[in-house]
């Protein structure tokens, strides 16, 4: 079969708007249209979307606008034959951006002087307080796209970058690589550990009790992967019993993060409202994936991305 139509679905409207990426298709030899809940998919239908829903395996192909795909259940999509990709590969820059923002700020200060300019005051740091990220070691977990933009970044900054990954591939900027059985070595020695994996059962709670208490007291961790990768419960008692410094984190076990969440309370926990991909131009970097698979699609190419 051939794709005669690309459905959008609304949902897209979580992190892009749904106009201006429909229109991103204006190009495309087959009509895209937005479409709602309810709907029926046949073979010759493509359809983009941010969540799951039961219908789409009748479609002839899925696209998650996401990277994590970790809410689609990839064995329906095999057993249905029916190809789902994801986003990845294109939030390098987007999402590493966020993971230096936060370890510049809890080595600078930016996030506390703000607290301080809110009450229009001229405060002074302890003196040991601020640090340079040169010099410092960071620990990236999983050097995928946006693990090794992340690695590249530290790396122009004179920082030590060791990493974490399940090939002992080289990775440009990254001096040393540790097997995911070997992560307590990889992190005991870093000022910052950032967390570039997807959700998947092995990753789920990969930071807990054992982990904080492996890292140094003068750590932060860097979550812009997912929320259930890091213990949340854990996470705050080490922050409280003072195991570790801080957190940089765009990304939490219960989205938006609850008002009575203790994590919004710490002076050097910066949160994020899960914005590590959100730029202006983020649909049309989707769009321009979906575009490049719709070709593939029609001349029977391997699809780009495809995750079942
Ligand atoms: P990617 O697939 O390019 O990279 C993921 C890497 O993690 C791969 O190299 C993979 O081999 C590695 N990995 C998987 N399991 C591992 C394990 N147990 N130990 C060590 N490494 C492991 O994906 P990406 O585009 O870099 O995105 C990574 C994740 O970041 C996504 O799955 C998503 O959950 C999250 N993400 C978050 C945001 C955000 O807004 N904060 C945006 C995009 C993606």
């Amino acid at each position: 079969h051939e794709l005669e139509q690309l459905y959008v679905h609304e949902s897209v409207e979580n992190v892009i708007p749904p106009e201006a990426f429909v229109e991103a298709f204006d190009d495309l030899p087959i009509p895209a249209e937005l479409v709602g809940d309810g709907r029926e998919y046949g073979p010759t239908n493509a359809v983009a979307t941010y969540v799951p829903q039961p219908e789409y395996l009748d479609a002839g192909w899925v696209h998650c606008i996401r990277a994590g795909y970790d809410e689609f259940d990839t064995d329906e999509y095999e057993r249905e034959g029916v190809p789902l990709t994801n986003s990845s590969g294109i939030h390098g820059s987007t999402v590493s951006e966020v993971a230096l923002n936060c370890m510049l700020s809890l080595a600078r200060l930016g996030h506390r002087y703000r607290d301080h300019q809110n009450e229009r005051e001229w405060w002074e740091p302890p003196y040991e307080r601020p640090f340079t990220l040169e010099n410092e070691q960071v620990c990236v977990v999983g050097l995928g796209t946006i693990g090794e933009a992340t690695a590249a970044r530290c790396d122009a900054l004179g920082m030590e970058v060791v990493g974490v990954r399940r090939s002992d591939e080289p990775v440009p900027g990254v001096s040393e690589i540790f097997d995911p059985d070997r992560l307590h070595e990889a992190i005991e020695d870093a000022r910052f550990v950032v967390l570039t994996v997807p959700h998947t059962p092995a990753t789920d709670d990969m930071l807990s009790d054992a982990e904080f208490e492996a890292m140094r007291e003068d750590a932060y961790v860097i979550n812009v992967a997912r929320g259930p990768v890091v213990d949340e419960d854990a996470l705050v008692e080490a922050l409280e019993a003072d195991e570790i410094a801080g957190a940089g984190l765009d990304v939490f076990e219960t989205e938006p993060l609850p008002k009575e969440s203790p994590l919004w309370g710490f002076d050097d926990v910066i949160v994020f409202p899960h914005k590590g991909s959100a730029t202006n131009r983020y649909h049309l970097d989707i769009a321009e994936l979906v575009a490049e698979n719709v070709e593939r699609y029609q001349s029977g190419e391997a699809l780009k991305n495809r995750v079942a």
